[in-house]
C-alpha cells in the first residue's frame, strides 16, 4: 500500500521492459514518477496511479531512487547528464540505477559525473525478457559500490529474483555484454540446426525433444525454437513478436565487439553473428524477436 512516507522512485523508459517493471514497483507500494518520450507509453502507469513527469529532470525531483531503462548508451547519457536530465535535479544522497544494456565506458562516465553531485550510481542491466520483467524473476547484474547495492536491494528485489554484484562501476554492463555474446551466438546455432534438420527431413518437434535433453540444450532452444508448432509460447508461433528485438541483439553485439576491440581482442564468431542480426535489420525484421534470425540464414536452392 502506498503511503505518503514511502520513498519516491523515478522511472524513465517505459518500453517492453520498463513498463512491466514500473508497474511492479507501483503494485509493491513504491511512490512512482514516470517519464517516457512517448506519451502513450506512460498512460498505463498514470492510470495505475503514477505521477507523469514532463522530463527526466522533473521525474527525478525528490526521488530517493531513479531508474533508467532505455535502449542504448546515448539515450542514457541524454536522460541523465543531458540538459533536462536526471542529474539536473537529483538530490545528493539519491541513487541512480541504470538498468539498460549499454557501453560499460558510458556507465563509468555517468557514475563519475553523478558522484561529483553527490549521487551514487549502479549499472544494473538485466536478463530475463519481458516475461521476467512482468513476474519479477529477472537476473540483475550490478556494477558499483557494495554499500550502494545494499541500500538499493529492497527496491531491486521487487524486480529481480537474482541480484548479483559483479564489481565496481561498469562491471554489471560488462558481464551483461559477455552474456549476450552467448545468447546471440547460441540462437544462430539453434536456427542453423533447425534448418539442417528440416532440410534432411527431421520433425522439428522431435529435434527439440532430443536436443533439450542432450548436449545441444540451451536457453535459446528452450524458450524460442525458431519454427512454429514446437513450443506454443515461442515467438515463432506468434509472428516473431518480441520478446527481445533483433535490433537490440545487434546493438548488444555492437557493444560487445567494441568493448572487445578496446582491449585488443577479436571475437570472430560474435562478428559473424553480428552480421546476421544486422542483415535481419536491413531486411526490415529488426523489430521482430531475435529468433527471426532464421529468416536470414541461407536456404536450399529450391527455397525450402
Ligand atoms: P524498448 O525499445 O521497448 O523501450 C525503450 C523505451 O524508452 C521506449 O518506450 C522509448 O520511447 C523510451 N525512450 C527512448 N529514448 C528516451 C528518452 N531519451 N527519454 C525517455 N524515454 C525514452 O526497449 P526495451 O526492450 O524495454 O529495452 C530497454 C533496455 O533493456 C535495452 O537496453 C535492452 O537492450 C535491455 N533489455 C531488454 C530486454 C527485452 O527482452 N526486451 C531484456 C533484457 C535487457
Amino acid at each position: 500500500m502506498t503511503t505518503d512516507t514511502s520513498p519516491r522512485v523515478a522511472f524513465i523508459g517505459l518500453g517492453t521492459m520498463g513498463r512491466p517493471m514500473a508497474s511492479r514497483l507501483l503494485s509493491a507500494g513504491w511512490r512512482l514518477a514516470v517519464y517516457d518520450k512517448d506519451l502513450a507509453a506512460m498512460q498505463p502507469l498514470l492510470d495505475a496511479g503514477a505521477r507523469g513527469a514532463a522530463s527526466p529532470q522533473d521525474a527525478a525531483r525528490d526521488a530517493a531512487f531513479v531508474i533508467t531503462m532505455l535502449p542504448n548508451s546515448q539515450h542514457v547519457l541524454d536522460a541523465t547528464t543531458g540538459q533536462d536530465g536526471v542529474l539536473a535535479a537529483a538530490s545528493p544522497g539519491s541513487v541512480l540505477i541504470d538498468m539498460s544494456t549499454i557501453n560499460p565506458m558510458t556507465s563509468r562516465n555517468v557514475a563519475t559525473v553523478a558522484r561529483a553531485r553527490g549521487v551514487a550510481v549502479l549499472d544494473a542491466p538485466v536478463s530475463g525478457s519481458s516475461q521476467g520483467a512482468a513476474d519479477g524473476s529477472l537476473t540483475i547484474m550490478v556494477g558499483g559500490g557494495a554499500d550502494v547495492l545494499d541500500r538499493s536491494r529492497e527496491l531491486l528485489s521487487v524486480l529481480g529474483a537474482r541480484i548479483i554484484h559483479c564489481g565496481g562501476s561498469g562491471m554489471g554492463s560488462t558481464v551483461k555484454l559477455a552474456n549476450q555474446v552467448m545468447a546471440a551466438t547460441s540462437m544462430v546455432a539453434v536456427a542453423e540446426s533447425f534448418r539442417l534438420g528440416q532440410a534432411l527431413g527431421v520433425d522439428p518437434r522431435l529435434l527439440y525433444d532430443v536436443s533439450t535433453t542432450s548436449s545441444g540444450d540451451s536457453w535459446s532452444l528452450r524458450t524460442r525454437p525458431p519454427v512454429p508448432g514446437v513450443v506454443d509460447s515461442s515467438p515463432a508461433d506468434h509472428g516473431f513478436r518480441p520478446g527481445f528485438k533483433g535490433d537490440l541483439m545487434r546493438k548488444d553485439l555492437d557493444l560487445a565487439l567494441s568493448a572487445a576491440a578496446s582491449v585488443g581482442l577479436d571475437l570472430p564468431l560474435a562478428s559473424a553473428v553480428h552480421d546476421l542480426y544486422a542483415r535481419l535489420g536491413t531486411s526490415g525484421l529488426g523489430d521482430r524477436d531475435f529468433s527471426a534470425v532464421i529468416d536470414v540464414l541461407p536456404r536450399r536452392a529450391d527455397g525450402s
